[in-house]
């Protein structure tokens, strides 16, 4: 018998549909659907996130901005007015007939509350819809040691957080949303797999979080949740295609595509540090050459600075150094900003392979907006000018003129981030049940504490991606 008969009588199933691949064989080849009540959820986030960022506005000026029918704007909205997410105001101008009704968010009905780990420190902070910090608690740590000393931070930082509301304020957290350092190379299910941070190996971190506080919880790396905060309160509002290209320590980069985060098949798209810039270049600890971020991370500028000192290269930096200040990319940029020809020089190689880098981006992925974050940021136009000038005269020429390339522009991104990223799941998942007031009941009559917020159990846990 031939292999393919075998796979035939095998999977009776393959029969009725002889053009489908077996199942298993061709794992890869997969067909994704958007059901309605997906589709559904997926608007009504647009269309809160139109009316905040360009409201307050009418239905009809609503349809035209997200290009959805007028009745599909109005059942939203009236979901959104019902769940108390957005309320009417007031009436606009018109020219003929009545003049409309004007719609804007309510940034208090719902919080969420977001927390960034970074490799030393933690934040955490409560967030409300209109991507403002209410509450807010920095927690110098680490280095991180294990798991359980991770697990116990966090859940410390959300309680002492949730205890500094009302019990009304409460009652109107959300979810839970968590960004970790470095990329998670598997679903965050059941236990991170980051491999930067082996320690971490298994950690439940997401289930756990949930369990103890009942509600919704979302683990991401906070590249990623940077590239949310973006998406729904920084420079990528409006903007479906960005890449988040953050330069600090080292250097990772988030994708947002059509209107979402893109993370691959492993959960690792965005490893753009590791990009080659120069083929036969450094040696990366990755395994490649010429590793953009061997180029361009904080930590190698600054060594670039250092060995040019050390060589007797003249510099004002030396002065600064000598009475005591630190070597930083704030005391880097001050130098560039007078005319310093050391400062002014590396400041021009990181400009010229991060022009590299970004061509490279630009071809691969035609974004509308390439977006600077994290330490390089503070540079601004003294980096990305020179940076424009290269990329224009390096990129496929019907990429000229279209590509902006900006620094960040939430402050606090990774941790307002990590909030969104809990938002995001809330505007997605169903709003029945949801009100804040039908928490409140539910507290004062006895049959759930402010921490134990969700009627039903099954939304507590994570929902699938
Ligand atoms: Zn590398």
């Amino acid at each position: 018998m031939l292999a393919a008969d075998c796979l035939l009588s095998s999977h009776p199933s393959t029969e009725l549909h002889p053009t489908r691949p077996p199942r298993g064989r061709l794992s890869a080849h997969v067909y994704l659907g958007a059901n309605h009540s997906a589709v559904r959820q997926g608007n009504r986030a647009t269309i809160f996130r139109a009316i905040r960022a360009l409201g307050p506005m009418a239905r009809v000026e609503l349809a035209r901005r997200t290009r959805l029918n007028p009745a599909t704007v109005t059942n939203i909205v009236d979901e959104l007015i019902a769940a108390g997410l957005v309320s009417e105001t007031g009436r606009g101008s018109s020219r003929v007939g009545r003049k409309p009704i004007l719609l804007e968010v309510v940034p208090s009905a719902r919080l969420t509350l977001g927390i960034d780990i970074a490799r030393s420190a933690m934040t955490g902070a409560i967030v409300d819809l209109g991507g403002q910090i209410v509450e807010r608690i920095d927690q110098p740590a680490g280095p991180w040691l294990t798991s359980d000393i991770v697990l116990e931070s966090v859940a410390d930082v959300i309680a002492r957080l949730l205890a500094r509301l009302s019990p009304d304020d409460q009652s109107a957290v959300v979810g839970i949303g968590i960004g970790v350092p470095g990329p998670l190379s598997g679903p965050s299910g059941p236990g991170l797999d980051t491999p930067s941070f082996r320690a971490w190996d298994g950690m439940a971190l997401e289930s756990s979080v949930a369990a103890r506080f009942r509600l919704p919880t979302r683990v991401d790396n906070n590249g990623n949740t940077s590239a949310l905060g973006e998406l729904w309160f920084g420079a990528g509002q409006g903007v479906d295609n960005f890449i988040l290209l953050n330069v600090g320590t080292g250097v990772g980069a988030a994708l947002v595509l059509d209107g979402d985060l893109y993370r691959g098949d492993h959960g690792l798209a965005g490893e753009l540090g590791h990009m080659s810039v120069s083929a036969d270049g450094l040696q990366c600890a990755c395994g490649n050459r010429g590793c953009l971020e061997m180029y361009i991370s904080a930590p190698r500028v600054l060594a670039a600075v250092r060995a040019a000192l050390a060589s007797g290269e003249p510099s004002v930096v030396r002065s600064t150094l000598e009475a005591g200040g630190d070597l930083t990319i704030t005391t880097l940029v001050g130098a560039v900003r007078s005319g310093d020809p050391l400062a002014t020089r590396v400041l021009g190689d990181v400009a010229h392979y991060l022009a590299a880098g970004i061509v490279s981006i630009a071809h691969a992925f035609d974004p509308h907006l390439i977006l600077i974050g994290r330490e390089l940021a503070i540079a601004g136009d003294v980096l990305l000018d020179p940076v424009r000038k290269e990329v224009q005269r390096r990129v496929l020429p019907p990429l000229r003129q279209r590509v902006r390339i900006e620094v960040a522009a939430v402050s606090d991104a990774p941790v307002v981030g990590a909030a969104t990223l809990a938002m995001r799941d809330f505007f997605q998942a169903p709003l029945a049940n949801r009100s804040p007031a039908s928490w409140s009941e539910a507290v004062s009559r006895g049959s759930a504490s402010p921490l134990h917020l969700l009627p039903n159990s099954d939304s507590a846990t994570s929902q699938p991606r």
